[in-house]
């Protein structure tokens, strides 16, 4: 009950850290209109795994262990209740409707056992382009090892803990996979095997706690917030660029539509760093699996420029991380003479996007790595002036003669003639 509760604890502690730090964002996100669209888009992509699927390999060994994961942690509901009552398989009762879950429990164990060697081996031997980027190097590349070993081992206990229970083998009901395991324990008493189930029985429960509260730290906080992230991902028609409140402002106040008000001087185009985007780029950043697939087809990427949409992602959560540890130290933001654009992401990396809105349609969980990239790069142009020279060369064509060539309005139809 201790270690349930200060696990329990550690992760409500850890849930309230995200929310605040995906608070930090004060830009702005379309209006969270049309929840029927939203909801269906967050049970087709999310819980539907839709887009997972259109890479087979990938796509079908990831919902046999997102299925798996599931389907086996309702497992966990008898565990958590023997635990406390001090029960042995409280719902064994159930008969045979308990021996085809455990059956079906013990299944899944294997295929996901298989599907996550599978991953191992093309993460760790086939060594797959994508997952060998820059960006994938040190702790990411851990992080994804550390959570198919939490898996491996996971499962193995779970098929392990059933295989010791003399009790369940005796019951000879659901016992599918168990049943060929235990043999290899014949030798041992009674007593022994009570032990080794007791064993793990704890390590399976303590595991799965420990893997609850290292989910905040690891890209696999997207098994939970690949739901939020689908329902308040954008709806709009794919490569429409959200209109600056900031720019229509000073329009409006140029044209005499609206007066300037005493803050007006403190407005600012674009995003330098993390609190200038909005709640929903974070929340994208935070949601990132950290997949590759968006850098795999990232058209600047593979023509070896330096841009990864993955690794903006991954820079953009870095941030919020580094932010939110400064919120913790001091109660506020005290500023670190640090910030998203040029500590973390180059001007090179931003203005080599073509816009191509490849990365928005490939990612599985309807992440906009393009959105952020358009709000730093609105930044260099309107509060820095900082734009390549072919940039500024068309901007001051189209300031000057209303078209992006360097030719005269006068001259426009000469080649008419
Ligand atoms: S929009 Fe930019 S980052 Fe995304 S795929 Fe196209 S070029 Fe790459
Ligand atoms: S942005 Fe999407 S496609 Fe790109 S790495 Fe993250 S989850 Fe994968």
């Amino acid at each position: 009950m201790l270690i349930l509760i200060t696990s329990l604890g550690f992760f409500i502690r850890n849930i309230n850290r995200l929310r605040r730090n995906i608070n930090i964002g004060n830009g702005q996100t379309e209006p969270i209109t049309n929840k029927p669209e939203r909801w269906r888009n967050m049970l087709r992509i999310a819980l539907g795994q839709s887009k997972m699927v259109t890479r087979p390999i990938a796509g079908t060994l990831h919902l046999i262990v997102y299925l798996g994961f599931i389907i086996i942690n309702i497992e966990l509901i008898e565990i958590l209740i023997d635990g406390i009552f001090g029960t042995h398989r409280i719902f064994s009762s159930a008969g045979v409707l308990y021996g085809f879950l455990i059956g079906s429990f013990e299944v899944f164990a294997v295929l996901v056992l298989i599907s996550v060697i599978i991953f191992w081996i093309r993460r760790n031997i086939i060594r797959i382009k994508r997952f060998r980027e820059v960006e994938m190097k040190g702790w990411p590349k851990l992080d994804a090892d550390l959570i198919l070993y939490f898996e491996i081992l996971l499962m193995s206990l779970f098929l392990l803990m059933n295989a010791t229970d003399v009790e369940f083998q005796n019951m000879n009901n659901g016992n599918i996979i168990s049943s060929f395991i235990y043999p290899f324990f014949s030798d041992y008493s009674i007593d022994t095997l009570h032990v080794l189930e007791r064993s793990f029985w704890w390590t399976h429960i303590v595991g799965i706690l420990i893997f609850l509260n290292y989910l905040y730290y690891s890209k696999h906080l997207h098994i939970i917030l690949a739901f939020p992230n689908t329902f308040y991902g954008s709806i709009s028609k794919i490569g429409r660029l959200n209109n600056m409140k900031s720019v229509t402002n000073e329009v409006n106040i140029m044209m005499g539509k609206a007066v300037e008000s005493e803050n007006s001087n403190d407005v600012k185009f674009g995003a330098s760093d993390v609190t200038d985007l909005s709640w929903l780029q974070l929340l994208n950043a935070y949601s990132c699996t950290e997949c590759g697939r968006c850098t795999s087809v990232c058209p600047a990427n593979i023509t070896g420029k330096k841009l990864s949409p993955r690794k903006i992602m991954m820079d953009t959560r870095d941030r919020i991380e580094e932010v939110g540890k400064n919120i913790d130290k001091h109660g506020e933001f005290i500023s670190d003479d640090k910030k998203l654009l040029g500590d973390y992401i180059s001007r090179e990396e931003l203005w080599a996007c073509t816009s191509c809105n490849a990365c928005v349609e490939e990612c599985p969980i309807s992440i906009d790595p393009l959105s952020i990239i358009m709000d730093m790069r609105r930044n260099l142009v309107m509060e820095e002036s900082s734009a390549p020279n072919e940039l500024n060369n068309m901007m001051n064509n189209i300031e000057n003669n209303g078209a992006p060539w360097p030719y005269n309005q006068q001259d426009r139809l000469n080649w008419n003639e």
